[in-house]
């Protein structure tokens, strides 16, 4: 087997980049020791959070309002060419504040993203039981940002490789990568649990354990733990996500609600806890008590991929030939992958591209 390009890791980043590249005639395998979006890209709430999570300017915002952007015509792209809807919701998300302090910082954080021609609107706690009334007296004010939104993360993830499979791609799961082959400074092909595949590119997408493929010292990636968990209700308790410091709580269809999470460095193990599920559960009751009548679902925990630097990694190793990064993308894979993806495919056709936010070598 031969490929142009092998991508190590089927996550949410590794599919992206498979999508964009066998788009354009690449030949391209992914390579996923599980199943498609196993790891960190299934067990993400799917927020697209960008005016929601920056409330301090950053040289990733102007990266994720860029990706945030492309989502409404993906959504549609994914559907008609793979059938898959990755639930794509333009709905806006209300950043809360419980008390005065914290809604003072909001304030600020609205005239900066306002300077930078995006929509917020300061809304009192009142006004914003007027529009979701199941919302208790405990929130005393909110900024909506309607450019935000969500999408499914694991079916955004199952579109991506779906859409790169129609494309040609070929997807392996259940299947290792356990060393990147090369010969001198130049990459020859992939050793796997299921035999060597030769290729002239790779692309290190594989999240939080991305470290030993990447042959740099300092650079690397490692686990942030976040638990999780959904309930259901037939009864609609909220129409638009809620979003705070560190907590969430998020409407999907079908009358499902995800309720997240709590954050746990460098932690492999991904073991639910009681005081982990507790907490949120304290939380999300606090701010909507009709949620106490909701029908337990499940709960889960996965491993958001944070990089050493703090911001993705996202290019060219500088000495090995045709070795590729693009990990780290912490909590905010799931937004950051369309445009993630478009850059390397970029990248690997040798355009000269140039993204503010991502570290690159
Ligand atoms: C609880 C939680 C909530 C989140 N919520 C959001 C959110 O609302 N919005 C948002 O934008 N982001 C969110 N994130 C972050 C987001 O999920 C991640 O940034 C994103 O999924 C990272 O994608 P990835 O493809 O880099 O990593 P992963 O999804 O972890 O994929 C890496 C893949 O590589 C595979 N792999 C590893 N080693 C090998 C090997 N040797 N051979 C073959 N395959 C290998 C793994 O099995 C894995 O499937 C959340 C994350 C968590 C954990």
């Amino acid at each position: 087997m031969n490929y142009d390009v092998i991508i190590i890791g089927g996550g949410v980043i590794g599919c992206s980049i498979a999508h964009y590249l066998s788009e354009r005639g690449a030949s391209v395998a992914v390579v996923e020791r599980h199943t498609l979006g196993a790891e960190a890209s299934g067990a993400a709430a799917g927020l697209l959070g960008v005016q929601a999570e920056w409330t301090m300017y950053d040289s990733l915002f102007q990266a994720a309002r860029k990706s945030r952007s492309m989502f409404p015509a993906l959504s549609v792209k994914l559907r008609d060419k793979t059938g898959i809807d990755i639930g794509y919701q333009s709905s806006g998300i209300y950043r809360i504040a419980c008390n005065e302090e914290t809604a003072q910082q909001l304030r600020e954080s609205v005239s900066w993203q306002q300077n930078l021609g995006e929509q917020a609107v300061i809304m009192t706690g009142e006004q914003l039981r007027d529009k979701e009334p199941a919302i208790s007296p405990f929130v005393h004010e909110a900024v909506y940002y309607p450019e935000d939104g969500h999408v499914i993360a694991h079916e955004l993830t199952r579109a991506f490789a779906y859409s790169a499979a129609a494309s040609g791609a070929t997807i392996y799961e259940e299947t290792e990568v356990l060393e990147i082959e090369r010969s001198g400074n130049t990459i020859t092909g992939v050793v796997t649990s299921r035999g060597r595949i030769s290729c002239a590119q790779v692309v290190v997408a594989a999240g939080s354990w991305s470290t030993p493929f990447l042959h740099m010292q300092h650079v690397g990636t490692y686990p942030v733990k976040g638990e999780v968990l959904s309930v259901t209700s037939y009864k609609s308790i909220l129409s638009v996500p809620i979003f705070e410091e560190g907590f969430y709580i998020v409407p999907k269809r079908g009358g499902r609600y995800i309720i997240g999470a709590t954050v746990t460095e460098g932690v492999y193990d991904k073991t639910v806890t009681m005081g982990g599920i507790q907490s949120l559960m304290q939380k999300a009751v606090a701010i909507l008590p009709a949620l106490q009548e909701a029908k337990w679902e499940r709960a889960w925990a996965g491993l958001r991929p944070q990089s050493k630097a703090g911001a993705p990694y996202m290019g060219r190793h500088p000495e090995i030939e045709g070795l590729y990064m693009c990990t780290g993308h912490y909590r905010n894979g799931i937004l950051l992958s369309p445009l993630a993806g478009r850059y390397m495919a970029d990248l690997l056709e040798g355009k000269s591209v140039r993204e503010e936010g991502f570290v690159c070598y």
